[in-house]
C-alpha cells in the first residue's frame, strides 16, 4: 500500500494522533528514549500514559537497543524510536525486539526519504516536524505517515474532528515564520533563541512548550493553512539541497575527526544528518564562546527531557539518574547545524572553535590546558582553587567573589597570562603570571575598583587586613634587582598531582613569558611549600634568596631563565 498522510498543527500533535489511533490510553506504557524533548513526552502526558525511558547509546545518541529489549513488558503499547540528529536507528533490530508492539518513528530530525528506505517506513507510523531547525522548514507543523492500514483507517476517521487553528493563531504563526525567514536571510539565526525568549516573555510569540499539555487546544488542530500551502515547495527545496548538505556534513566530519572527537557512524549512502553532534568536556564554555563569535551551535538536548529540569522534569516521570548516558549527553553534547548555505569558512570557524575551547570528555589522558576566553564557571573554579589551595594568603581571606573579580581582570589584562588545566572537563589546576605585577595592580585599581569595592570593603574594614593589603602592594614594588616577570599563582589540586599537569602548566606559561621577551622569571614560594620547592628544583630554577612578604611568613625566591628551556627538555602539551 502507499502510506496515508495526515497533517497536524505540529509534530507532537501528529504523535498524539498516532497514539490515539493505536488505542493507547491511561495507564498504558509507552517506551521513549531519554535525551529527547518535551514535545515527545507532552502527548504521553496528555493521554495519561506512563513514559518508560530507555537510555541511549553514547556513540549514536539513539536508543540503546539492549536496554530497549529489557524495557519491553506486557503493558508496553508502543515504542517511539527517535533518529536523533538524523542518525538512523537500526530498525531491523528494533523490529526483532518489538515483536507485536507497534513502532512509531520520530522522524523530526531526519530527511524524509525519496525512495522509501527503512526510515519512516518500518513502523506502524512515523511523524515529522517542520518547525525551525528541522530538515524541512515550513513553519510550525507536523505530519503523520501511516504504514499500517488499520491504523490509517482509524486515524482517517478521527482526523475529521481536527479543525484548522483559529485565524488569530494563523496570523501569529505566519508573522513568526516571516521573522525567522528574514533572520535566516540576514544570517542572524544565532540570535533567534534570545529574541524568541524575549518576545515570548512579552506574549508576542507562541512558546514551544505548552504550560499544560492536558489542556492545550492545539491537540485538536490541523496544520495551519499557510504551512500546508508552503510545505510541498519547502519539501522539494530541501530535497534539492541534500547534495550541498551532504558536502557540509562531510566537512564537519573531517574537521571534527581530525581533532580527535568521535562521531556517530555515518551510514553509506545514509541519510544526511541534521546536525553533527560532538561530546565536549566544557559544553557551557563552548556555547558561550560560540555566542561571542556569532556562531550557531546547538545546546539541545540540554536535559534528559529537553528543556525541563527540576519538578517539571520529574513530572514527566523521568527520575534523575535513571538514564546515565542520556544525562551525560545532555551535559556534554553540542551540535553543529548541517545547513545547505553553510560556507566552508563557516564550517572552519566551527571546527576552530572546537579545537580552541573544548576537550573531549575523557580524551587524551583527559588533561587539557585552556588559555581563555574563560567562562564564568571557569573563572569561579580558579577563584575557588585559589581560596582552598592558597588558604593562608591575604587574597584568600578576601573570599571567592573578590577573587573572581581579580581573576577576571587577570585573564583580560595584557600584562598577564592565565592557563587553566582541565581533566575530563573538571578544572584541576591553573597557573598565572604577569610581566609587571605593579602595573597589573595599578591597572586593576584604576579599572576595577568599582567592581571590587563591594566585595573588598567589608573585609578590608576588619582590623589587621588593611596592614596586610598595604604590605602586599608594597611588595609588588620592592626588590628592584629582580626581574619584573613573575609567577603570581600556581595551583594543582591533589587528584591531579603527579599527573604531569604541573609541568604542562608551567611549560605553557614559560613559553608565554619567552614570547613576550622575558628571559628571567621570578617565583616567590612559602618556606613550607615542600612540593613547590621540589618542583622548581626539578625544572632547573635557581634559588635566589629569601624574603618575608607578610610579617612572620618566610618565603623563597626562585629565578627561572626561559633560555634554559632548551637544556631542560620538558613535556609540551
Ligand atoms: C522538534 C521535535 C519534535 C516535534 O516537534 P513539534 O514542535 O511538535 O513539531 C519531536 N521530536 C523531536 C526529537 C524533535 O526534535
Amino acid at each position: 500500500m502507499t502510506a496515508a498522510e495526515f497533517h497536524y498543527y505540529r509534530g507532537r500533535v501528529a504523535l498524539h494522533a498516532i497514539l490515539r489511533g493505536l488505542g493507547v490510553s491511561r495507564g498504558d506504557e509507552v517506551i521513549v528514549q531519554a535525551y529527547t524533548c518535551a514535545a515527545v513526552v507532552e502527548p504521553l502526558q496528555r493521554l495519561g500514559v506512563t513514559p518508560v525511558y530507555v537510555d541511549i547509546d553514547r556513540a549514536t545518541y539513539t536508543m540503546d537497543l539492549d536496554a530497549l529489549a529489557a524495557a519491553v513488558t506486557g503493558r508496553t503499547r508502543a515504542i517511539i524510536v527517535q533518529h536523533t540528529f538524523g542518525t538512523p536507528v537500526d530498525l531491523a533490530r528494533v523490529r526483532a525486539v518489538a515483536g507485536d508492539v507497534p513502532i512509531v518513528e520520530d522522524c523530526a530530525h531526519i530527511t524524509e526519504p525519496d525512495e522509501r528506505g527503512p526510515v519512516g517506513a518500518t513502523g506502524a507510523a512515523a511523524f515529522y516536524s517542520y518547525e525551525w531547525g528541522k530538515p524541512v522548514i515550513a513553519g510550525v507543523g507536523g505530519k503523520a505517515v501511516v504504514n499500517d492500514e488499520r491504523l490509517a483507517a482509524t486515524m482517517r476517521e478521527q482526523y475529521r474532528a481536527y479543525a484548522p487553528p483559529p485565524l488569530r493563531r494563523e496570523a501569529v504563526m505566519a508573522a513568526q515564520f516571516l521573522v525567522h525567514s528574514v533572520a535566516s536571510e540576514l544570517g542572524v539565526t544565532w540570535r533567534l533563541r534570545a529574541l524568541y525568549r524575549r518576545l515570548s516573555r512579552l506574549g508576542l510569540v507562541v512558546g514551544s512548550y505548552a504550560e499544560d499539555p492536558a489542556d492545550s487546544p492545539e491537540y485538536r488542530w490541523r496544520m495551519t493553512r499557510s504551512v500546508r500551502w508552503r510545505l510541498p515547495r519547502r519539501t522539494a527545496r530541501a530535497r534539492k539541497a541534500i547534495a550541498r548538505r551532504t558536502a557540509v556534513a562531510a566537512r564537519y566530519r573531517t574537521g571534527v575527526t581530525r581533532l580527535g572527537f568521535p562521531l556517530p557512524p555515518a551510514g553509506s549512502p545514509g541519510p544526511v544528518p541534521l546536525r553533527v553532534p560532538v561530546a565536549v568536556a566544557d559544553k557551557r564554555g563552548l556555547l558561550d564562546a560560540a555566542t561571542r563569535r556569532r556562531l550557531e551551535v546547538g545546546d539541545w538536548f540540554a536535559t534528559a527531557v529537553h528543556p525541563l529540569t527540576g519538578a517539571a522534569l520529574e513530572a514527566t516521570g523521568y527520575r534523575p539518574g535513571a538514564c546515565p548516558n542520556a544525562e551525560w549527553a545532555a551535559d556534554h553534547v553540542v551540535s553543529f547545524p548541517v545547513r545547505a548555505d553553510a560556507s566552508p569558512h563557516d564550517v572552519e570557524r566551527g571546527i576552530a572553535l572546537l579545537g580552541a575551547i573544548a576537550g573531549t570528555p575523557e580524551g587524551d589522558g583527559g588533561l587539557r590546558i585552556v588559555a581563555g576566553p574563560f567562562t564564568d564557571t571557569q573563572i569561579r573554579a580558579v577563584a575557588e582553587m585559589h581560596a582552598t589551595e592558597v588558604a593562608h594568603g591575604f587574597l584568600s581571606s578576601l573570599g571567592v567573589p573578590a577573587l573572581e573579580v581579580l581573576y577576571r581582570h587577570v585573564a583580560a589584562s595584557e600584562h598577564c597570562a592565565l592557563y587553566l588545566a582541565l581533566d575530563g572537563g573538571r578544572p584541576v589546576g591553573y597557573i598565572c603570571g604577569s610581566l609587571d605585577t605593579s602595573a597589573l595592580v595599578r591597572e586593576f585599581v584604576r579599572r576595577r575598583w568599582w567592581v571590587a569595592a563591594p566585595a573588598l570593603l567589608p573585609r578590608l574594614l576588619r582590623p589587621g587586613r588593611v596592614f596586610r593589603a598595604i604590605e602586599t602592594l608594597r611588595y609588588a614594588n620592592a626588590e628592584s634587582d629582580l626581574p619584573h616577570a613573575e609567577v603570581i599563582n600556581f595551583v594543582v589540586r591533589p587528584p591531579a598531582r603527579g599527573t604531569g599537569a604541573a609541568q604542562v602548566l608551567f611549560d605553557r606559561l614559560m613559553r608565554w613569558f619567552e614570547s613576550h621577551g622575558a628571559t628571567a622569571v621570578k617565583m616567590v614560594t612559602g618556606e613550607r611549600q615542600q612540593r613547590a620547592h621540589g618542583f622548581y628544583r626539578k625544572v632547573g630554577a635557581e634559588l635566589h634568596g629569601h624574603t618575608s612578604i607578610h610579617s612572620g611568613t618566610a618565603s623563597r625566591i626562585y629565578l627561572y631563565r626561559t633560555a634554559m628551556r632548551e637544556q631542560n627538555p620538558q613535556t609540551t602539551p
